[in-house]
């Protein structure tokens, strides 16, 4: 594996991720939340932080970025969509790759949640769970991120383009831990969903910090965002006879009121 999963002590239920290369022990912190907690993090796995990586201009999420900067002289990687929102060395384009040491990801501009928005892909042919997205408030276990601060119709073409894109074995790693929550509101409006009471039974016993990765191919099963065209979303008789984009903006309108 290339990153390290840490849910961050009196935040937001914010995650923050360190994706690293296994040879040189350099690694890359995504939206520091707190400095501090994460130069620990990474002494304990034998790291040292040489990047940042931004996903987007929210402030939970670039809370410590200059702080983390200061105490580490790292670069400052962030979507180019951001320009207008913060300041970094690097601006990322659509596609583009983000190297640390021997690891490279690859960015997306993924607007929805917020117009600056991007997330980091990263693919393995010989590792399958080596497969995973730094999704952050794009996707959630069991939803997306909301659209305070952005625009449904775009988030609605951003996760179209994710689902089209990721393979099934990609795992999710998103900013915050919502999956509870997120499951609760599945099964109050598809009570039929197995899959999310499956899920929900499992992660309900498990801590923030251990919660259970899941996969693209699992969140088809549960999370409706992702399975608009699926007969356990479209049985639903409020959804049955809209298209997908009106789906999914009832989904998310519903999930406004959670
Ligand atoms: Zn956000």
């Amino acid at each position: 594996m290339t990153i390290i999963r840490t849910h961050v002590p009196d935040s937001q239920n914010n995650y923050n991720h360190l994706v690293y290369c296994p040879l040189m022990r350099k690694a890359a912190a995504v939206d520091p939340y707190n400095a501090d907690h994460l130069l620990a993090v990474a002494k304990k796995h034998d790291l040292t932080i040489a990047q940042i990586w931004i996903t987007h201009e929210h402030g939970d999420h670039i809370r410590d970025m200059k702080k983390l900067k200061a105490q580490t002289g790292s670069d400052i990687y962030a979507p180019s969509s951001c320009q207008d929102f913060f300041q970094a060395d690097h601006w990322l384009q659509d596609k583009q790759g983000v190297t640390i040491g021997t690891t490279t990801l690859k960015h997306k501009l993924t607007p929805g949640h917020t117009p600056g928005h991007g997330v980091y892909i990263h693919a393995d042919q010989d590792q399958e769970e080596n497969n995973y997205i730094i999704c952050a408030d794009t996707l959630f276990n069991a939803g997306v991120g909301n659209v305070i601060s952005g625009d449904v119709i775009q988030l609605f073409r951003t996760t179209e383009m994710l689902s089209a894109l990721l393979p099934d074995a990609c795992r999710l790693y998103p900013g915050h831990d919502y999956i509870v929550n997120n499951l609760e509101f599945v099964l109050h409006h598809f009570p039929w969903c197995h899959a999310a009471q499956k899920v929900l039974t499992e992660v309900s016993t498990q801590q923030p910090d251990t919660r259970q990765m899941q996969n693209i191919g699992q969140e088809k099963t549960y999370n409706p965002f992702l399975s608009l065209t699926s007969s356990w979303v479209t049985a639903h008789p409020a959804l049955h006879e809209l298209n997908a984009q009106q789906r999914f903006v009832t989904l998310r309108d519903w999930r406004n009121q959670w």
